[in-house]
């Protein structure tokens, strides 16, 4: 079989969804190519940034996600395990309309782009469809360019023509492995255990953070009864957690808040308990000849920042200019894609950077470590310049690393 697009993106994660709905309407025929048969449930919460709500918004879509059940999350409170509240960063003092992240399931927002791109049937999504490979001429050097895309479907091969193929293939990247783009994927050394839960009666309409010596418990509401329930454990630890299995874990979670006794009792087997490793992708490049990377594929990120599908949403939308350039031109090579990446990358690396530094401090185990973080968090409230610089930065308003002033301040 043999077919044309205009495009063809590989992958139907939020950033493939939002990458074709940003060029919905505008006549060209959009190929979305997803491995898996239908679209999973997802066991675990998701916090949308500031910078995710603008952009939701300028897609016209935020009405609809906000309409399903969520969390309008104001503040987050951190608090030492056994102790005392360390800070509270709170996102009222962000300039409105937002001024708040909202914590939902990731496939209420995936439904909500999937229902608008209803409307649009010059764009099509192919369920059960596995990339496998990029079809080129003229070979991979100078002169070169890719034309096409090889698929699998229910052990068929198809091909379909194209000029340009967008790799929002998530983490592995198969697109980015046939562009021969060098990739450093780094695995982190904890994971999570995830838990959705009956909202506790009475909890706090805030999120909150338990931290202690290499513990985080994570708590934010989901919605008016379910609590999203995040925990770090060694990655090596996860197999002796589930074999020790859910007694031992509720046990060990509810010493930390003894109010998730009671819901945790609701939640009756290791089925209903996500394993969630972390990577991070440092892709050498994003973009080729007649090809680019968005998302996970080109930059995925340690979950502290909470950023992973907001900067997949970014990428989509801050290619639709360079996009819409290619195709006035007919120019799809590298030096037409590569204001993209310029655009996005000082973003992507502060997000990068500072997950990493949040991961080092965080997850820490050693008493030095331990003690630096809390004094840090300690001080946040004495220092309302540098706790905004970081609180922009999350939530993805501004791209302003802290100066060597700026981290001394914290910690002397
Ligand atoms: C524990 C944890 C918590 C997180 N919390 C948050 C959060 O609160 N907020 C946030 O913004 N981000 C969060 N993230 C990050 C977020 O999940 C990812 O960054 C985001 O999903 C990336 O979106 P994407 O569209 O790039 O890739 P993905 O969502 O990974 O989508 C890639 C798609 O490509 C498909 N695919 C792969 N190979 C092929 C192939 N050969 N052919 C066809 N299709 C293929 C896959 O099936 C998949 O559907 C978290 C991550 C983790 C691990």
């Amino acid at each position: 079989m043999n077919e044309q697009a205009d495009l063809v993106i590989v992958g139907a994660g939020l950033g493939g969804l939002v990458r074709a709905l940003a060029l919905a309407g505008e006549g060209r025929r959009i190929v979305i190519l997803e491995a898996q048969d239908r679209f999973p449930v997802t066991r675990r919460g998701e916090i949308l940034q500031p910078q995710g709500l603008a952009m939701l918004d300028q897609l016209g879509l935020l009405d609809a996600v906000r309409k399903a059940p969520c969390h309008v999350n104001e503040a987050f409170h951190f608090h030492r395990i056994g102790g005392s509240r360390l800070c509270t960063v709170d996102y009222r003092a962000l300039e409105p309309p937002y001024n708040y992240c909202l914590v939902n399931l990731p496939s209420i927002t995936q439904a909500a782009v999937l229902e608008r791109l209803r409307a649009h049937p010059e764009v099509e999504i192919r369920m059960g469809c596995v990339f496998e490979g990029v079809i080129r001429e003229g070979g991979r050097g100078e002169g070169g360019k890719i034309t096409g895309v090889r698929y699998r479907r229910q052990g068929e091969l198809v091909t379909v023509r194209t000029p340009l193929v967008v790799g929002a293939d998530g983490i592995q990247s198969p697109v980015r492995e046939a562009l021969g783009i060098r990739a450093r994927i780094h695995l982190y050394r904890d994971a999570y255990l995830v838990i959705l839960a009956p909202r506790p009666p009475g909890f706090h309409h805030d999120g909150r953070y338990h931290l202690g010596r290499r513990q985080i418990l994570g708590l934010f509401p989901i919605s008016d009864d379910r609590l999203y329930l995040f925990y770090l454990v060694p990655r090596k630890a996860l197999e002796a957690y589930q074999a020790r299995g859910l007694p031992a874990l509720r046990e060990e979670i509810s010493v930390i808040d003894p109010t998730l006794r009671e819901p945790l009792e609701q939640v009756r087997s290791w089925e209903e308990v996500a394993t969630m490793p972390c990577r991070r992708v440092r892709a050498d490049r994003w973009t080729a000849d007649g090809a680019v990377l968005i998302g996970d594929a080109a930059h995925a990120m340690n979950p502290h920042v909470g950023q992973g599908r907001n900067q997949a949403m970014a990428d989509a939308l801050a290619l639709a200019p360079v996009l819409a350039a290619c195709f006035r031109k007919g120019d799809f090579s590298r030096n037409a894609l590569v204001a993209y990446e310029a655009a996005r990358r000082p973003q992507v690396e502060l997000l990068q950077r500072l997950a990493d530094e949040e991961t080092f401090f965080w997850n820490a185990g050693d008493p030095a470590r331990v003690w630096l973080r809390d004094r840090v968090f300690r001080r946040m409230e004495a220092h309302p310049d540098v706790s905004w610089k970081i609180l922009r930065n999350v939530a993805g308003l501004a791209v302003e690393p802290l100066t060597i002033r700026d981290r001394l301040r914290m910690v002397l």
